[in-house]
């Protein structure tokens, strides 16, 4: 019985054709030893038994699921991040859906949503939990960023906190730090975002003027930062900053620092005015003589470049993830919607150039993401590279804009008005080339590792 896998599929391949058929069955199939199997048809108290042994369904891929967004779809997932995916898809469509456009107007989420997200357990799933985290896989973090981009809603800015600023308090901070910040990330009551960009420097991350100067055991912070995700709302920022001027190249001077809201010379700038992400509280920061304890430093002195080159990675993998569930969405949105207009007296779906485009954008997204979830499993097992990393958010934000185009193209001039969700998914993937490192840098790190004498 160890042996046995459970298989559920549409019955209709298995039965003769024309038969009464009930809409879906669940069948085992058995290997025999020999490379063949059987396959037969489970009566209720097997399937029980199979369950209480905790056997793993066979689960289908996105290309033969009803819908690209169907809950217990995708083998890099199991029955319990499914489990976990219908509570993180109630939460987003209960907490967050309806409150949306409201932030949109703010510029901002409310600070209750971000303690109901901590209170639900969609803070730091991925963070151990003897730090403070919730202590579950990589893919569950998947799960709530996929979740999100399912709703179309782009405001709250847990993934770039939970999966982008809490790793490197979880894996370059001291114990003090760890245990003074996680657990209030995790429950939402800190806010966390990371400061690396400048007006100055942006692709060229080791041109930063941001720095901090040596003061007894003290240091003191000078400079400013643009475009920072979560910036408004953070109770903490990770700042980066030159700490030796005089290092062989700049990436061997740069250092990461804590910066609490409230210290003295820490002046938070405008919301920024954004043609997307527009309930998303992306902000300028200033530093004015801040003097920060020794205690504020992130890791070790002048190794925050290394820090940086080593997460970003894991960045990249999430933003393609997320280009690729907003693809889903987008798909759906647009199938709905030529289900239902009609013109020349007849639905859009009829015509037949509608129906090739509908094939080519399915046929694209699941090819994405089949590599999509080749690389977050890669990731998972600690097996992404940096370069495949590079690829994946490069190609799947590409195709991100080039879905969003098509969607766009496909609701008409509806497609272009803001009430219709699908114009603000088109907006909201235009950034997605450009943060977390721009596309051209994407190819130019993909590049170096192709030519490179090995
Ligand atoms: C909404 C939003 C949120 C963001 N969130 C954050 C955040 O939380 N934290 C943070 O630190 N930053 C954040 N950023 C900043 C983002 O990472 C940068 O904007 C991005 O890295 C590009 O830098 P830049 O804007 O200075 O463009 P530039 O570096 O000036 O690039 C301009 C153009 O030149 C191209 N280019 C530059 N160098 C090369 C090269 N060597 N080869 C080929 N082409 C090149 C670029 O690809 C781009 O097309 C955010 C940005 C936005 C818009």
């Amino acid at each position: 019985m160890a042996a046995r896998r459970l298989l559920t599929r549409a019955l209709r391949p298995l039965c003769p054709l024309g038969a009464r058929q009930p809409a879906r069955a669940l069948f085992v199939r058995e290997g025999r030893g020999d490379g063949s199997c059987s396959i037969t048809q489970l009566d209720s108290s097997t399937l029980r038994y199979l369950q209480t042994e905790n056997h793993e369904l066979v689960r289908q891929e996105t290309s033969s699921a009803k819908t690209l967004m169907d809950i217990g779809t995708r083998r890099i997932f199991s029955s319990d991040h499914d489990i976990f995916r219908e509570s993180v898809r109630k939460f987003f469509q209960e907490a967050v859906l309806p409150y949306h456009a409201e932030w949109e107007k703010a510029g901002q989420v409310s600070r209750e949503l971000w303690e109901k997200a901590g209170q639900q357990g969609l803070l730091g799933v991925n963070i151990l939990e003897k730090h403070g985290g919730i202590g579950g896989d990589l893919l569950s973090s998947a799960v709530v960023l996929e979740e999100q981009m399912y709703v179309n809603c782009t405001g709250p800015g847990f993934s770039l906190h939970s999966d982008i600023v809490m790793p490197y308090i979880a894996n370059y901070g001291s114990k003090d730090q760890i245990e003074r910040f996680i657990p209030e990330m995790s429950a939402g009551k800190c806010i966390g975002a990371i400061a690396m960009t400048e007006p100055g420097a942006g692709s060229d991350l080791q041109g930063v003027r941001t720095y901090a100067k040596k003061d007894g055991s003290d240091w003191i912070l000078n400079g400013s930062k643009v475009f920072i995700t979560n910036g408004w709302m953070s109770n903490l920022v990770i700042v980066v900053a030159v700490t030796n001027r005089e290092a062989r190249s700049p990436a061997h001077g740069i250092s990461l620092f804590l910066v609490e809201n409230g210290m003295k010379g820490f002046i938070k700038g405008r919301k920024l005015e954004k043609i997307g992400l527009k309930a998303q509280d992306t902000a300028e920061l200033f530093f004015e003589d801040v003097r920060l304890p020794a205690s504020a430093l992130l890791g070790q002195e002048n190794k925050g470049f290394y820090y940086l080159m080593a997460e970003l990675p894991q960045e990249r993998l999430f933003i393609a993830d997320m280009a690729l569930a907003s693809c889903e969405f987008m798909f759906e949105e647009t199938r709905n919607y030529v289900k239902q207009r009609k013109a020349f007296g007849k639905t859009i779906a009829h015509l037949q150039t509608v129906q090739h485009k509908l094939a080519e954008l399915k046929t694209q997204i699941c090819v994405g993401r089949t590599f999509v979830d080749s690389c977050l499993q890669l990731h998972e097992e600690k097996r992404l590279d940096s370069s495949t990393a590079s690829m994946a958010k490069y190609w799947a934000s590409d195709l991100q804009n080039s879905v969003a185009t098509q969607c766009v193209q496909l609701h008409g001039g509806w497609g272009y008005m803001w009430e219709y969700p699908i114009a603000k998914a088109f907006v909201d993937s235009r950034v997605q080339p450009i943060y977390g490192g721009t596309n051209e840098i994407m190819k130019e790190l993909i590049a170096r590792d192709i030519v490179i004498d090995k």
